[in-house]
């Protein structure tokens, strides 16, 4: 435990107060806003452009004011109106009487030894997920939720254990990647050598079941003028939800990656049980047709690692069958263990055989190295700590009984 730094969490979020140098909301003396602090203002995060717009109508403002403002809020990271100083003064009183800046408060924030970095996030009305942050030596990466746990029932990934699920809006989605910028004192907007130059919506959440929201918030983040991260820096992963694969590709043009973790619908669909709804053949050909794909635009398939359930020669074999005419990547993923999981990680001869196997047949095949193990922000280990803390109350209670 001595390798993993915390940070308890006192109001407003440590995010917000440990701001870097250079950030030019460092030194805002007046208190942050966080959203659910319900006091009737509307929060202006996670509004699109027409939105933001039909908002400063209603003050009587000029369209152009929309576009001073996003500026602020998405390229400097102002939280604070009073601090947007091409806006006039009494403009700024009138914003401050009826709008926030707010994104959700931080609850939690853990560093991993190896340098990654894990935000329990609270939502205005106290439900929770989390955000991981993956430095790398080229690029870092920001894995973002978009639920409230997960209907999925994946059986290896300890998210789909939770039950409790709502969907995230695009306030608190687009949110998640703001309080990260905070966190890193990434204000305003690089132009390059970012901190977080990559998101992957790969965090708590099946982002295809609450697509608008994902889609509204990545659009915001897409936005040149504001956040600016390129639709090729972003990632969708989805368990298969076969008739959204289309839309996303068609609205979104970012980068897909699909959760395969198994060759035949037998043994998938016991392990991604969407896999009974929309079969390996369907989801294979909305791959096959999604959009944009290229040999340089490849789709990234995830295999989980799982000793003795996936792991075969034989398996890696009929998944360069299954891959034949997609651009693909193949992303092997060690399984992530965490308490009462039925299933074990490959062995690393097992993991290097199947390895090898993809990649003899041309395709890219790295084995993902787990990051932040220590504090749980591996793939699949994601899970509120208040949902944790219930489950063990549940548990004590049995053993009570
Ligand atoms: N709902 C999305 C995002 C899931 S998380 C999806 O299904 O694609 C990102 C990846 O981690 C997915 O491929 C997921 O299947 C995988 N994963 C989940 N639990 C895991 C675990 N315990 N170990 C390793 N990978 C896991």
């Amino acid at each position: 435990m001595d390798r993993v730094t915390e940070s308890p969490s006192p109001q407003p979020s440590p995010a917000l107060r440990e701001r870097g140098p250079g950030s030019p909301d460092a030194t805002a003396a007046s208190p942050l806003p966080l959203a659910g602090e319900a006091d009737g203002r509307t929060n202006l995060v996670g509004l699109d452009r027409a939105e933001l717009a039909a908002e400063l109508a209603t003050l009587g403002q000029p369209a152009f004011r929309a576009r001073q403002l996003w500026h602020w809020i998405y390229h400097r990271g102002v939280s604070d109106f009073a601090e947007m100083t091409t806006l006039s003064k009494e403009f700024r009183a009138r914003l401050t009487e009826h709008y926030v800046v707010a994104r959700p408060a931080v609850a939690r924030a853990l560093q991993s030894a190896d340098g990654t970095r894990k935000w329990l996030v609270r939502l205005p009305d106290g439900q929770e997920v989390e955000s991981v942050h993956i430095p790398e030596e080229d690029r870092g990466t920001l894995c973002v939720s978009s639920q409230v746990g997960c209907t999925l029932t994946c059986r290896f990934c300890h998210t789909g254990t939770q039950k409790l699920v709502r969907n995230l809006s695009a306030a608190e989605i687009v949110g998640q990647v703001m309080l990260a910028r905070d966190a890193l004192g990434e204000w305003p907007s690089p132009p390059d050598g970012r901190l977080l130059s990559n998101i992957v919506m790969m965090g708590m959440g099946e982002p295809l079941y609450n697509f608008d929201n994902v889609a509204k918030a990545l659009k915001i983040v897409m936005d040149g003028e504001g956040i600016s991260i390129s639709k090729r820096r972003i990632t969708l992963s989805t368990a298969g939800v076969v008739p959204m694969i289309r839309r996303c590709g068609a609205e979104l043009g970012v980068n897909l990656a699909i959760s395969l973790h198994a060759v035949t619908d037998e043994l998938r669909d016991q392990l991604v049980p969407i896999n009974r709804k929309y079969p390996i053949a369907e989801l294979m050909e909305a791959c096959r047709t999604y959009p944009g794909l290229s040999n340089a635009r490849r789709i990234t398939f995830e295999y989980v690692m799982l000793k003795d359930v996936n792991d075969s020669p034989a398996e890696a074999r009929a998944l360069v069958k299954l891959l034949e005419g997609v651009p693909a990547k193949v992303n092997l993923i060690p399984f992530n263990p965490w308490p009462g999981a039925p299933f074990e990680r490959s062995t690393d001869a097992a993991i290097a055989r199947f390895s090898q196997i993809v990649f003899d047949a041309g395709y890219a095949s790295p084995v993902r190295t787990p990051r932040g193990e220590d504090i749980m922000a591996a793939c699949g280990q994601l899970k509120s700590a208040s949902i944790r803390k219930r489950a063990s109350e549940r548990l004590a209670e049995a053993a009570s009984a």
